[in-house]
């Protein structure tokens, strides 16, 4: 079965074609499209353990996007299949299921509905992955689209946990309460951490995942089941993060309209695009970049990575309490596969919760595999994960579609 993953954003396609054959899987190619529906748009086409193709171009929407993917993928020299009708299914990372979804769907009319429904609690990004669902149902109508949450792991969660201390009838009315992303994320990782701790001979249930990258946040596994997760209602809770502020006091967004003269959209704007590390550094999102700046001696790049690290802290502190003990911590995303720094920031110092990192394991770890990194002497094993949001999706849709 030939399955394409599509991870659409508002001016971005990420795809991967993946092949399950006898039980196992390949990915055959993998891309992106950049700056759609802005000039000078950019394909970049790889096919694995092969050649690379970049077209440039204006590519005016997510339609225009799917048919030069599909191009691409059937391409003469660079093409991994010879017709479209070849693939079997197309998996979509939807980000948020809200209450209706608590797992991965065949997207039909009715679910597609219920989609467009929640289309305002993502307003970024869900109307690119109901653009790029409603393409693909466009250009080939015999293929079916499933649907993977970002939201749909974390639908475990109690109530105690998920719910806000706002007025009930919020929560009645109008769904307001804390839904988590980045769950196929933690799902993938968490799953990784329990086989390896298993295949050990050491204990599993009680994890905390820390998936962090531009975006971050972290999730309390129970015994393969999310009992509470940093990111709330939207994806602005939480750990600071490249750019968004995470937690703060909602009493600050009144001062600041006051003291501004902002609009409320502004001051959202903001939070989610101007604040975390670049607003607190001034220098860059990027935590290469920060680090760089740190490393020169910049003040504030020094305390983002700080701050950065310290609010992760807490937060494995909240979940080890909340999970009475953990038996493992894995960390994933840009950073956490990445940072010896950034990790070495983050460990140090949680040795009075029974949490010890090994410097020389730290430094040594190797990606794209789970490596070890506690000291012998640690209460909790601590595991770089490198993360496979792609491979959740694919194996999702695999399932359903089978
Ligand atoms: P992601 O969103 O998971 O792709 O992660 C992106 C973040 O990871 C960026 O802030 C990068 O600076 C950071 N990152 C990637 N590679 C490294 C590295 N080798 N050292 C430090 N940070 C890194």
């Amino acid at each position: 079965m030939t399955i394409l993953v599509l991870n659409a954003g508002s001016s971005s396609l990420k795809y991967q074609l993946f092949k399950f054959e006898n039980g196992s899987h390949s990915v055959l190619a993998k891309g992106t499209v950049e700056r759609i529906g802005i000039k000078n748009s950019l394909v970049t086409h790889e096919v694995t353990g092969g050649a690379r193709l970049e077209i440039s171009g204006d590519v005016a929407g997510h339609n225009d996007a799917l048919k030069k993917v599909f191009g691409a993928l059937t391409d003469k020299e660079y093409g991994v299949i010879s017709k479209i009708s070849d693939i079997s299914a197309f998996g979509h990372r939807i980000l948020h299921g809200a209450e209706d979804f608590d797992a991965s769907v065949i997207l039909t009319g009715e679910n597609i509905e219920k989609c467009k429904k929640n289309t305002e609690l993502g307003p970024l990004h869900m109307p690119a992955n109901l653009a790029c669902v409603n393409a693909c149902r466009e250009l080939c109508k015999d293929t079916p689209n499933a649907g993977v949450f970002d939201t749909a792991f974390h639908s475990t969660m109690g109530k105690t946990a998920y719910m806000y201390a706002l007025p009930y009838e919020y929560y009645a009315d109008y769904k307001i309460r804390k839904y988590g992303f980045h769950g196929t994320s933690h799902r993938y990782v968490s799953a990784e951490a329990i086989k390896y701790l298993d295949g050990a001979g050491a204990r599993s249930s009680r994890l905390i995942t820390c998936h962090l990258g531009n975006g971050s946040s972290l999730a309390a596994v129970k015994d393969g089941k999310v009992i509470d997760t940093s990111m709330g209602f939207t994806p602005l809770e939480g750990l600071a993060m490249g750019t968004r502020s995470g937690d703060i006091d909602p009493a600050v967004i009144e001062f600041i309209i006051r003291k501004t003269g902002k609009n409320i959209s502004e001051i959202l704007e903001i939070l989610n695009k101007k604040s975390g590390v670049l607003g607190i550094s001034g220098v860059s999102s990027d935590f290469r970049d920060i680090s760089d700046a740190a490393g020169g001696g910049n003040e504030r790049a020094e305390l983002a990575l700080a701050m950065f690290a310290y609010r992760v802290k807490k937060y494995i502190g909240a979940y080890t309490a909340a999970l009475n003990g953990a038996d493992g911590i894995v960390l994933t995303g840009g950073i956490g596969e990445n940072s010896v720094k950034m990790r070495t920031r983050i460990l140090t110092g949680l040795d009075g919760l029974g949490i010890i990192f090994d410097e020389e394991k730290n430094r040594t770890a190797k990606r794209g595999t789970v490596f070890e990194i506690n000291a012998d002497a640690s209460r909790t094993k601590i595991l770089v994960i490198p993360t496979n949001e792609e491979l959740v999706i694919a194996r999702e849709t695999f399932e359903l579609v089978k």
